[in-house]
């Protein structure tokens, strides 16, 4: 079992990735400059879970074997289950300002469990009972999961199967006694190089034309035909320089990779979704929904890190005392700590399926990330703001290394005299980082399009608003309805 952050690193290297980066394919994925800070962000997941001041947070007892595991491995019993998992994404965020990438896996698992339970009981399957083993196993081991949805999509015109190219959506190309074989590729896939496994679902709800694509299963991250082409990062290159300072983050770091399945094979007992099309897009629906809401917790806590970085900042450069920064700062709290409440209230009103798995409520989970699509842009403008010019205009690291110019740097960079140039240097990338740099994919573009882009939560918000209520609420209470009640008793 996997235990440690040490364990964790141990464990991928005996797992061989095929893995491509600039045109090359690399040997040594896991001590690879450019990818070991993603690997440190999910290494969190297992160091604080061994904290005792967090473990309550960061485990669960398993419904499954009674055991304490890692809640990223757990399926929520109850509400609580689901405001701890926001509040446990919230101190990861503040721990490592990024995206720490097993999240995607946790609500895979929490949507699968309830959509196999629901198409065991309409179909005779045995879809749930696969699952929950597979579960079990993933729990006993501790293992990293990547939750892979999205899929090329290509002419979005055209349906999976109406494509020019059938590949275009992940699909089954060939099945024998054993198993089956999948061809397809996933894209932007979250943590996929720290993962031990990848669990594959459709992208989107089928008609019967669309049969081979509605496949939902699990293979090994190193099973043959699999390979992983790494997503480039604003500058991302920082991270080969060998400093320290101009990453911004230099021990953490998010990433994002392609995966390509060429005919890879899946056992039966690990396939959870065969050509049953009409549970794909509740499958889809039920896991964005969980994703959605857990953007309550991240992102809070990588705003969390910016706002203190902001705050150093002000006082590095003496402006902390003035009226409109102070305010600034309120209003970057003020629409975190919003975000914050969404992502809690989701929780709250979560509700219980019949696998007795609990679900986020759906329409706060959509609002939730409708407002993350917003909010974190608006405090990075602020951030950038408040962080002034410098923050993309100033010298290298290794300017300020040079014995010519780094002492004249020291001098003309300098603010205010109670702290070092190096200190407001380093909040300074810190800033960039967050908004702009390598981790402005997971604060900000991730926030918009992770999870489904914002049209895709105004659809859902249209269809779960409950308008007509709404209107006939409003008829009746401006005396347009007739109240029975009322009538009965005049
Ligand atoms: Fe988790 Fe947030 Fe990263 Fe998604 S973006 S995997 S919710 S940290
Ligand atoms: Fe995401």
């Amino acid at each position: 079992m996997i235990r440690t952050q040490e364990d964790y690193l141990e464990s991928l290297r005996g797992i061989r990735k095929r893995v491509f980066m600039f045109g090359e394919e690399i040997d040594d994925y896991v001590d690879h400059p450019m990818i070991r800070p993603s690997l440190n962000a999910v290494g969190m997941t297992y160091q604080l879970a061994n904290d005792p001041e967090h473990t309550e947070l960061m485990t669960a007892e398993s419904n499954l074997t009674g055991r304490r595991v890692n809640r990223f491995t757990h399926l929520h019993q109850n509400t609580q289950d689901l405001v701890n998992k926001v509040k446990m994404q919230r101190l990861l965020g503040q721990c490592t300002a990024c995206c720490f990438q097993r999240c995607v896996g946790m609500d895979s698992f929490n949507a699968l469990d309830v959509i196999t339970y629901q198409m065991d009981l309409d179909l005779g399957t045995e879809y749930n009972q696969r699952f929950r083993k597979y579960l079990a196993h993933v729990q006993e081991e501790n293992l990293v999961v990547d939750g892979a949805m999205t899929d090329p999509k290509g002419d979005r015109r055209l349906s999976p199967s109406q494509q020019a190219d059938p590949d275009l959506y992940l699909r089954i190309v060939d099945e024998n006694e054993d198993g089956l074989f999948i061809r397809g590729a996933k894209l932007h896939q979250t943590g996929a190089l720290s993962a031990h496994e990848i669990l594959v679902m459709p992208t989107r709800s089928l008609r019967e034309e669309d049969r081979d694509y509605a496949v939902a299963c699990a293979v090994p991250a190193d099973a043959e035909g699999i390979v992983y082409v790494y997503g480039r990062q604003a500058s991302d290159t920082r991270k080969l320089e060998g400093g320290k300072i101009d990453v911004g983050n230099y021990q953490f770091g998010g990433h994002e990779a392609m995966i390509i399945f060429q005919d890879v094979f899946v056992p039966w007992e690990w396939v959870f979704m065969c050509r049953e099309i009409h549970y794909a897009g509740g499958l889809v629906e039920l896991f964005a929904a969980h994703h959605r809401a857990s953007y309550g917790g991240c992102k809070v806590g990588v705003g969390d890190v910016l706002i203190g970085a902001v705050q150093a900042v002000a006082k590095a450069q003496g402006t902390e005392k003035a009226s409109h920064i102070k305010d600034k700062i309120v209003e970057m709290v003020h629409l975190n700590e919003t975000l914050f409440a969404c992502g809690l209230a989701t929780s709250y009103e979560g509700v219980r399926a019949q696998s007795g798995t609990y679900m986020i409520d759906y329409l706060l989970a959509n609002i939730t990330k409708l407002n993350v699509t917003r909010f974190p842009y608006e405090i990075a403008r602020i951030a950038q703001d408040i962080a002034g010019g410098l923050m993309v205009t100033m010298p290298s690291e290794q300017d300020f290394n040079h014995p010519e110019v780094g002492p004249l740097l020291e001098k003309y960079l300098v603010g205010s005299e109670d702290f070092t140039t190096e200190h407001r240097q380093r909040l300074l990338r810190l800033i960039e980082n967050i908004t702009l740099g390598a981790g402005g994919v997971g604060y900000l573009v991730e926030s918009l399009h992770g999870a489904g882009s914002p049209m895709a939560q105004r659809i859902m918000i249209t269809r779960l608003a409950e308008l007509d209520a709404k209107e006939e609420n409003a008829l009746k209470i401006a005396g347009l309805l007739e109240e029975p009640s009322a009538q009965a008793g005049d």
